[in-house]
Parts: C-alpha cells; structure tokens; sequence
C-alpha cells in the first residue's frame, strides 16, 4: 500500500476521546465543569509547573498573559521575525509595538546576538521555539534581566520540547501552548498558560473570564459577583477540555513517534546535498520534533512549489512554517514600513522551507516513504 496519502497532521483521537466527551454533553456542564481544571492539573504535572491555565487558543494565551501584565501602548516587545503571525498580533491587540528580531540560520530561532544588540528599552520578549527546539534561553533570560522586561515563550510547537532538565513553558514568566487540532495534542481549539507565578495565574483566570470577581462586597452569593478589573472571554470548553485530557495518557507514545519519525526521516532528507535540515538538539535543547524542514538553497535555484508538486503527486502531505517573515506581511509592513532584505534569514525561512511530517499517524516506515519521495521529488526540480 505505498500510495495510501500521508496528510501533514491528523489528530490522534481513541475511543477514551469520545467516552470523555459523550460524557460531558450528558451531564450538560458545557462550561465551568471540572474537567478544564482537571486538564490544567494533568498538563501542569506533565510540564513540571505550578501553574497552568486553560484558555480558548495560544493566541488567546498570548493575548491574555501581555494583557494581564499591562503591556500597551507605548511598550515595544521582541518577537522573531520568522514565527507563526499571532505571536505578532498579541503584541498589536495589546497596543503595543512588535519590534522583529531576524533569526539564526542554524536553527530557525530568534538570533540572541541581534536580541543583545537591540537598542532601547523592551517590555517584554516572546522566545518562539522554532518547530519545538527551545531557544537559547540562558542569553534571553540574561537580555530580559538587562532591560527589566519579562519573558512570555510562544510554546505552540514546543509541548515536551526541553531545555535541561527544564521544560519549555517553564523556564520565562509565563508560556503558551496551542492545541489546535494538527499540533503535537489537540483539544480541537484550545490552549493553555502555563506559569510558577501564583498571582499570576490567579490574574489570568479572572480576566479570562470578564473579570469577575465573586468574592467582593456584598455580591457573594452565589451566581452573583462584582466586576473590578477588564477581562475577556477566553474560557475552554468542557468538551474541549476532555478532548485535551484525554490525549495526555497517550503523550509518551506520540513523542517516541515522533522522535522515531524524525530520526528515520532525518537519515535520508538530512544526507540530500544542497538541503539543510536544522537540528534536533543544541547544547541543552532537545526538540519536540514537531516535523522536520527541509530548507532549499538559498539561491533559489530549485523551486519549491515543484518540490511540493512532487511530494503531492506521491500522496505526501506538507506544510511551510512560516509562509512569510511576519514584519513583511502586508499589514505589518503596510503600517511599520518593513522591506524586503531587512530580516534574510526569515526570508529565507520563508521562500525555501518546507515542513514534512513526522506525527503519530506515521509508522518509521511511512517517514522513510516520506524521505524517499521527498528526494524524487527533490531530483525531479533540479
Ligand atoms: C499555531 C501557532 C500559534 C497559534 O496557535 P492557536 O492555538 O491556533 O492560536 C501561535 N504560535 C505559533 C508558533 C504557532 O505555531
């Protein structure tokens, strides 16, 4: 069966899913159950944190967390230039001024010598780890102390990803993870803060939910509260949360998939010359192995658009992080000015990167199909 399609992603979802969530449509506590509280105890023990807080998506964590610490106009926050645009957005929904970062050519993170050479004062930096392998968070949380600002990690691709003997999401202030149905565990939307700062925690669950505040005044019974402070609607689902739940168990064997997945791919695609293929571990970075990219040369003198062709003709899924630097998407470059040549790696990043996958839904012998058509295909363009 060597052309049955292998899809990019696909979630993982066994029949302890579906029980999970027929139950809660039973008991009809679609929200304010607890099972989300159930969930961020169950992810806060599997990142090693004090603090987890479940929210609508990672943007929304993103969004909350800068919100909830008072960045806004005025504030500039560093973010890579090469990254997935909603780390870019929670800055601007803020009010508060992206300023882009180019990032390293050896690893697709945010350059820490160009975030050291940075000039004037930053609010916050967003470390994005680039499809799961963590940034170098020593020379970023040395940055952040110069300039009194705080560190919110983008860890949408980065769940089990470890720095140390420290996860991601563990090591800034606070970090956002996303749950988006083709990431490394879905809760079909959804995503989760996680954080050791108590009072922080505390903060974000109120102003994910309007701000309430039950325990104020008069307005104690229940059902009743005060309003003290602005917040939004970012809650999870209940049937969300038992989706997220119920993938935890299975955690374990996704990320040996996925580390046996990329390794068997990693063997052909990283041998192929004139491809880079960034690396799984730096120094104390182990990546979550989100999917392996394939990078083409810088000259563009294979096309990438033939390459993908190539790949779909041999029933191959694949993806692009990212299909633009952020800072030169029309909107970003429309209103800060941003041209072309600015952020090259980024660009780079962009035009030539393609993204294979390396998921669950992969045996070791389907990452070496993957690899296989990825070099015919690859033959093929050149
Ligand atoms: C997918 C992704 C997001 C957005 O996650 P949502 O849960 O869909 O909001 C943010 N940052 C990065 C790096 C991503 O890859």
């Amino acid at each position: 069966m060597t052309n049955t399609p292998i899809p990019f992603g696909k979630p993982q979802l066994d029949a302890d899913a579906f029980d999970a969530v027929r139950a809660v449509l039973e008991s009809g506590m679609l929200v304010h159950g607890t099972v989300t509280p159930a969930f961020e105890k169950a992810f806060a023990e599997r990142i090693g944190v004090a603090e987890a807080v479940a929210v609508s998506s990672c943007t929304a964590g993103l969004h909350l967390t800068l919100f909830t610490r008072g960045i806004g106009p005025g504030d500039r926050v560093a973010v890579p230039a090469m990254t997935h645009v909603a780390t870019a957005h929670s800055v601007e929904l803020v009010g508060a001024e992206p300023v882009f970062i180019d990032v390293d050519p050896a690893t697709g993170n945010m350059d820490p010598a160009a975030l050291e050479a940075l000039d004037g004062p930053l609010a916050a930096i967003m470390p994005v780890h680039y499809l799961g392998l963590p940034c170098d968070m020593d020379r970023i949380m040395a940055v952040a102390k110069s300039k009194e600002a705080f560190v919110l990690e983008d860890c949408a691709l980065a769940v089990d990803a470890t720095w140390g003997n420290r996860k991601a999401g563990t090591i800034g202030l606070a970090g956002s993870f996303s749950f988006y149905p083709v990431k490394h565990m879905t809760s079909i939307e959804g995503g989760m803060v996680t954080t050791n700062d108590p009072v922080l925690a505390n903060d974000l669950r109120r102003r994910r939910a309007f701000g309430y505040n039950r325990a104020l005044g008069e307005r104690t019974k229940p059902g009743l509260y005060d309003v003290d402070i602005l917040g939004m609607n970012y809650r999870m689902s209940e049937v969300e949360a038992a989706v997220g739940l119920a993938q935890i168990p299975h955690l374990d064997n996704f990320m040996a998939d996925r580390s046996r997945n990329d390794a068997a791919l990693r063997a052909i695609v990283g041998k192929i010359e004139g491809v880079t293929v960034f690396p799984d571990k730096v120094g104390p970075a182990t990546s979550s192995h989100y999917c392996l990219n394939a990078v083409l040369p810088r000259d563009g003198s294979i096309s990438r658009d033939r390459v993908v062709e190539g790949l779909k003709q041999r029933q191959i899924g694949s993806s692009v992080h990212y299909p633009g630097p952020v800072p030169l998407f029309t909107y970003y470059s429309q209103k800060y000015g941003y041209k072309s040549g600015q952020f090259p790696v980024a660009e780079w990043l962009a035009d030539q990167t393609i993204s294979l996958p390396v998921g669950p839904h992969l045996s070791e012998s389907d990452a070496q199909r993957v690899g296989n058509a990825f070099q015919e295909a690859y033959n093929e363009a050149s």
